[in-house]
């Protein structure tokens, strides 16, 4: 019975130890990088650990940035942040009596957009086009005024299609805005027509004599040095051609 009893302790000394005996404390435990700056958007980091522990765990970690270990690192996933406001936690690992730091900081607004182009045009046909578009807020939405446009944002992909009608009238310019919080930007568009300037005449009107072809001194005239005479020249915008691409 003895032997019994004294096998059966040993069995739980064993066991205990198994599960809660450090035979090998750790000695250093060290994070790199031991700060984390994500945007509004967030981020996916990996931390490196290095310790002589035999294990080491994430004791505390904020709700918002979610942690994941594997080998000797610890991946951080930072969420995005939709509360408006800047926010800061700390991650806290441990081997052993051995404790590290990581500090973790989110914006909570956008501060820049990313765009491929902001200058589009169109030929008096019309159509869509796409371009690329992210912001660091991952909110960003797109609008216009213009009632030519017609604006779709795909967040999925990053990109803002824009459609345009066909043009039976005047070149024209018209915008697309993309905004997220305090943050803007614009993107022009232009649409090829009938010249804005000349109005589809392919001549402008000389603005030295005011299209009269002369230039009068008291009861005495003179052809006008700018046009030739002709009181209109050959429009520069369009060619002469009436139209405007
Ligand atoms: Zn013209
Ligand atoms: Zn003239």
């Amino acid at each position: 019975m003895k032997k019994v009893l004294f096998v059966l302790t040993a069995l739980m000394v064993v066991i205990v130890c198994m599960m809660g005996c450090d035979f090998h404390p750790a000695t250093y435990l060290k994070v790199s990088p031991n700060s984390i700056s994500a945007a509004k958007m967030g981020k996916t980091t990996s931390i490196n650990i290095d310790t002589d522990g035999r294990k080491w765990s994430v004791k505390q970690h904020p709700d918002w940035a979610d942690v994941s270990q594997n080998g000797n690192k610890l991946f951080v996933e930072v969420q995005p942040n939709h509360t408006g406001m800047n926010r800061e936690g700390t991650i806290i690992i441990t081997s052993s009596k051995q404790v590290a730091y990581v500090n973790v900081r989110q914006n909570g607004l956008a501060t820049s957009f990313a765009p491929t182009d902001t200058r589009i045009h169109f030929d008096k046909n019309g159509g869509n086009k796409s371009l690329y578009m992210s912001s660091d807020g991952g909110q960003w939405k797109a609008s216009t005024e213009d009632d030519w446009l017609t604006v779709y944002s795909y967040k999925n992909d990053y990109s803002v299609t824009i459609y345009c009608k066909k043009n039976t009238g005047d070149y024209r310019k018209g915008k697309v805005t993309v905004q997220e919080d305090n943050i803007h930007l614009n993107i022009e568009v232009t649409q090829g027509g009938t010249c804005d300037i000349c109005h589809g005449s392919g001549q402008a009107s000389c603005g030295f004599c005011g299209g009269i072809g002369r230039i009068y001194y008291g009861i005495y005239s003179s052809p006008c040095p700018s046009c030739g005479g002709y009181g209109s020249y050959r429009c520069v915008t369009c060619g002469g051609t009436g139209e405007r691409e």
